[in-house]
């Protein structure tokens, strides 16, 4: 599953690779890695940076997590108390802990969390700008919550990930809700393991936001995402 691709200039490629908030993103630079479960460890050889986003068992997998980052000596960034789990899993001066606002660079491409609607210790979620300037928003396992409508106006966001299911209170229509609020170009429904809530969700986008696409993910296809003209 890794990619052996290169994306195109103002591009990005992303691959969904378990019914939770699992996505690989690979920029023309570098890769990264957000909430690996469920997967082998070599599904990520060049793995650059390894993003988590909160502490739950579909989300942080410690030995997995430990397993990647030594055979790629990748960098890791988590929020506080992932972190914490994984600090004698990982060498200190590679594991960052990051809360809402922080900002982190991986070369060129920059990795900045927001907060997370979720019932976790301290969850976030992820601001990705690409060296091209693609707007990547991963909302872990969120609700919707107020602030995303100025996250979205100010990022003008390329593609935003909506949680359509499986976490407490979530659905196709607080997937739509993050949509309507982020307003980016592309959505895509994930953390599901239903193909009807996903569909769903495309249906209300389509009645009430036609100016945002839908892609509907295939698990460990990959896709590419251009920077909004
Ligand atoms: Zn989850």
């Amino acid at each position: 599953m890794p990619i052996d691709k290169t994306p195109e200039e103002n591009a990005i490629l992303f691959v969904w690779f378990n019914h939770y908030a699992g996505v690989l993103i690979k920029t023309p630079s570098k890769t990264l890695v957000i909430d690996p479960v469920d997967i082998r460890a070599r599904s990520f050889p060049d793995a650059d940076a390894i993003l988590i986003t909160h502490e739950h068992y579909d989300h942080l997998d410690p030995r997995l997590i430990a397993e990647i980052q030594k055979a790629t000596d990748c960098m890791i960034i988590a929020d506080a108390a992932s972190a914490q789990r994984l600090q004698h899993a990982i060498p200190p001066e590679k594991l960052h802990q990051i809360r809402p606002n922080d900002e982190i660079k991986i070369g060129e491409v920059t990795v900045k969390a927001q907060k997370c609607n979720h019932p976790a210790t301290t969850p976030v979620t992820y601001i990705i700008t690409s060296e091209d300037g693609v707007k990547i928003f991963h909302t872990a396992d969120s609700l919707p919550f107020p602030e995303l409508a100025d996250i979205g106006a100010k990022e003008k966001f390329d593609v935003v990930f909506c949680t359509v299911g499986i976490a407490p209170g979530t659905s196709p229509e607080t997937g739509f809700e993050i949509a309507r609020l982020t307003k980016p170009q592309v959505a895509v429904p994930y953390h599901t393991n239903s193909k009807e809530y996903q569909q769903e969700f495309a249906a209300i986008l389509k009645a009430e936001q036609p100016r945002t696409a839908c892609l509907i993910p295939e698990l460990n296809k990959i896709y590419q995402v251009s920077k909004r003209k």
